[in-house]
């Protein structure tokens, strides 16, 4: 029962077999050979228009990157303040932009608020020399509070950085996840609404360790080879990036591995919300399920062997509304997770507040 993070989970049979096909023989190095080539039009494709492409092994090395290349050291990148750039990435953001400031916002649900960043434009204004100058709004799709924003949401957010002259980056670490549930295509769900570099995440569904920066104008990843090679993230047997990534998208894997997560995660929250003194506060809208349960039942859980994260009060609306004698957990499926755990991870909670 493991509902850690979706990376726990191992790599799709399908892409290891990729890698195994890959190993024969020579190939150049550095991203310039054929299977990177074939992955950087897959992606293309996928998106439905001239990408510019990029295959690191890491997501905080994709939204770094992607931040660095929207702005300048003195900008201001807006992201919710909760959000991944913000809190887990140990100040990589910050270090590859050479010094960008990171405002986060409040928004319900993990997601931000139209006011929240129209308040936040207003406290930033362009040209005031005392302040970092507006730049760039990273928003996660699926967020960190396992939320969606919808196609609509998504365009107004960008409306509004665009009129300040804001770039709009898309940190989709689960964008498969994302895809399946909302039934949007990718090219909906990014710059046809407004949205201009996208880290587009694999690893946690189902690749062993690759990721793509994808920018939707070519002409701004102008410099991002160079960006990426100094900081250490060109691969020099690239082949095996790109061959994770052709597997991943092949005859629409990635989207049959995100289906499988997210029906995990829907079971799961619909066992856990049956059960007495149990409550699911945003839903289930992707494969992440944020629960809050009597302490009683964590404590059966705990004993099971079942891994999770105790996720404090964060994502909440109304922190105070944890009672003493519960607990919110953090549970993420994966392609690779079974029906019987999710049944004894319910099983289990049963048992204990029955
Ligand atoms: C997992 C995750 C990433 C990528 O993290 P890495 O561990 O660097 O691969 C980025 N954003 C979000 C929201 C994530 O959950």
């Amino acid at each position: 029962m493991n509902f850690s993070s979706d990376n726990a989970s191992g790599a799709s049979p399908k892409v290891l077999e990729a890698l195994i096909a890959a190993n024969e023989g020579p190939a150049t190095p550095y991203g310039a050979d054929p299977w990177t080539a074939g992955a950087e039009i897959a992606v293309s494709n996928l998106f439905e228009r001239d990408c510019a492409v990029f295959l690191v092994p890491t997501g905080t090395a994709a939204n770094a990157l992607a931040l660095a290349a929207l702005t300048p050291p003195w900008g201001t990148i807006f992201c919710h303040h909760d959000a991944h750039v913000m809190d887990d990435e140990c100040g990589a953001p910050e270090f590859f932009t050479a010094g960008a400031k990171l405002v986060g916002l409040p928004g319900a649900r993990g997601k931000i608020a139209p006011d929240m960043l129209r308040a936040a434009l207003r406290a930033y204004p362009r040209g005031l020399v005392k302040q970092t100058q507006p730049a760039a709004l990273s928003i996660t799709q699926a967020s960190e509070s396992g939320t969606l924003y919808s196609i609509d949401e998504i365009a107004a957010l960008a409306d509004l950085a665009h009129a300040s002259g804001v770039r709009v980056h898309m940190d989709g670490a689960r964008f498969a996840n994302a895809i399946v549930a909302l039934g949007a295509t990718p090219a909906q769900m990014t710059w046809k609404t407004g949205v201009d570099v996208l880290s587009f995440g694999a690893s946690k569904n189902g690749t062993l360790f690759c990721e793509a920066v994808v920018f939707f104008d070519p002409a701004r990843a102008i410099d991002f080879a160079y960006r990426r090679k100094r900081a250490g993230h060109t691969m020099s047997k690239g082949r095996y990036l790109g061959a994770q990534m052709g597997a991943y998208l092949a005859d629409g894997h990635w989207l049959e591995l995100a289906t499988r997560a997210n029906a995990m995660a829907r079971r799961l929250a619909r066992g856990l919300a049956g059960l007495p003194g149990a409550r699911i506060p945003h839903g289930c809208e992707a494969n992440e399920v944020f629960a809050i349960l009597p302490r009683v039942a964590e404590a059966a859980l705990k004993t099971a062997g079942a891994r999770y994260y105790d996720w404090g009060v964060r994502g909440l609306e109304d922190v105070d509304s944890l009672s003493p004698d519960e607990i919110q957990l953090r549970l993420v499926s994966s392609f690779a997770t079974t029906i019987e755990e999710v049944d004894a991870f319910i099983a289990t909670a049963a048992g204990a507040l029955a």
